[in-house]
């Protein structure tokens, strides 16, 4: 089938809730993917991070594979012995205490909501349906009710209310507001340490830290959504370590899997995840040990194979090479390790057009937003894969 064909059953077909580039993709490996017509492209999207470790990763492969041939599913209802050991290494490598497995990434935000609810109630003593959280203007965090009832991006929510109510927004990057914000009815921060969808955003340094502090200083929790950050994106495993700090919960997803399955997970200290009793929260897929196998060797990759110290790495050569690029278009390159995003002037016409003429070049990418250009490649990127890669963008960036 040509491309067209593929294409026009999609849009027939299919709910119109994405508006994807025009490329109908067929392999993977590494940082490369094919389409249907054999043309090749670099991936600098890397499904929103969630194949840091490059696609169809041999070892993950092969552990799914191996756990698929076994057992896949058996509920919650009983244990399995994937289970118990993935909890372990990934309770040891994250300094957590508690785990609970779901999902996508959405499930583990609710799944955090939930819990630090229940804590404000039962530990903190705030009265009967009175918890607050508090997150950031121009947060991402999913697509359920309860998130984009606190979504401050019109276009996330118009449409689908009524909406849930306990949840108020401040500026992201500004510690104080945050302090002004707190009540006592206040459980929880939740935040990205970067925000990704809203469009690569970098906090002041030091706002991680004083965010830690004024948390602890009026007992609410602070929950730090890794989905993006985390697992080796930002040139450390957590996020949170730029800035020496540990979070109360913290979430991860996208990459926990390699991209074969999707697999979420809360990390937290005893007390939070602690409030949960049987019957509380549940999933039918949670900690399933296809999921579990698969995530073990996922994470097991990503150190092994170095992939955090390749991001740090490589990423600072490729924004050291962004930043190079002389166009009058570009506003600003920013980013950590290998989560970048080139903000474009207004006056460029939006990022849409550049990551089309991309595609044209042989390298995908997705605009955040109207003006931002992601790049985010998976980890197991070269020196030589950058260059070339520069080589294009400045040309469409110029041209
Ligand atoms: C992608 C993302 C989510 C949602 O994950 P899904 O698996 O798409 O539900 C939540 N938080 C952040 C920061 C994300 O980037």
């Amino acid at each position: 089938m040509q491309p067209e064909a593929y294409i026009e059953l999609e849009n027939r077909y299919g709910s119109r809730n994405y508006n994807p580039l025009d490329v109908v993709l067929q392999r993977g490996k590494g940082v490369w993917v094919w389409d249907v017509e054999k043309r090749r492209y670099l991936d600098c999207l890397s499904a929103y991070s969630a194949v840091n470790q490059g696609h169809c990763h041999p070892k993950i492969l092969a552990a799914a594979k191996a756990q698929m041939e076994r057992l896949t599913l058996t509920s919650r209802a009983f244990r399995n012995d994937q289970m118990g050991p993935f909890f372990k290494e990934i309770c040891e490598l994250t300094r957590s205490h508690k785990v609970l497995p779901m999902n996508s990434g959405a499930e583990a935000v609710e799944t955090v909501i939930k819990a630090v609810r229940k804590w404000g109630y039962r530990v903190k003593g705030i009265p009967k349906n009175k918890a607050r959280i508090i997150v950031c203007k121009n947060n991402f965090h999913g697509r359920t009710i309860g998130i984009i009832s606190f979504s401050t991006h019109a276009r996330y929510r118009e449409g689908f209310g009524p909406f849930t109510p306990g949840f108020k927004a401040v500026p992201f990057g500004d510690a104080e507001a945050l302090e002004k914000a707190i009540t006592p009815n206040t459980a929880a921060f939740l935040v990205e340490p970067i925000q990704g969808e809203g469009g690569v955003n970098v906090p002041p340094h030091g706002y991680l830290k004083a965010v830690r502090k004024i948390c602890s200083a009026h007992k609410v929790i602070l929950v730090l959504d890794e989905i993006q950050t985390g697992l080796g994106r930002t040139g450390k495993l957590l996020a949170e370590e730029h800035e020496g700090i540990e979070a109360d919960v913290t979430l991860v997803g996208k990459a926990l899997s390699g991209g074969f399955y999707p697999i979420s997970a809360v990390l937290s200290n005893m007390e939070v995840l602690g409030v949960f009793l049987p019957g509380d929260h549940g999933s039918t897929f949670g900690g399933n040990p296809l999921a579990c196998a698969v995530a073990r060797t996922a994470v097991r990759v990503l150190i092994q194979e170095k992939m955090i110290e390749n991001a740090a790495k490589m990423g600072a050569y490729f924004m050291k090479g962004l930043k190079a690029i002389q166009s009058p278009r570009v506003k600003e390159v920013r980013g950590k390790g290998l989560m970048i995003g080139v903000e474009l002037h207004k006056k460029a016409g939006g990022a849409r057009r550049f990551c089309e003429a991309l595609m044209q070049k042989g390298i995908l990418s997705k605009e955040t937003h109207e003006d931002v250009l992601r790049l985010t490649p998976p980890l197991v990127i070269t020196k030589s894969e950058i260059d070339w890669a520069l080589e294009r963008i400045a040309s469409v960036l110029e041209g």
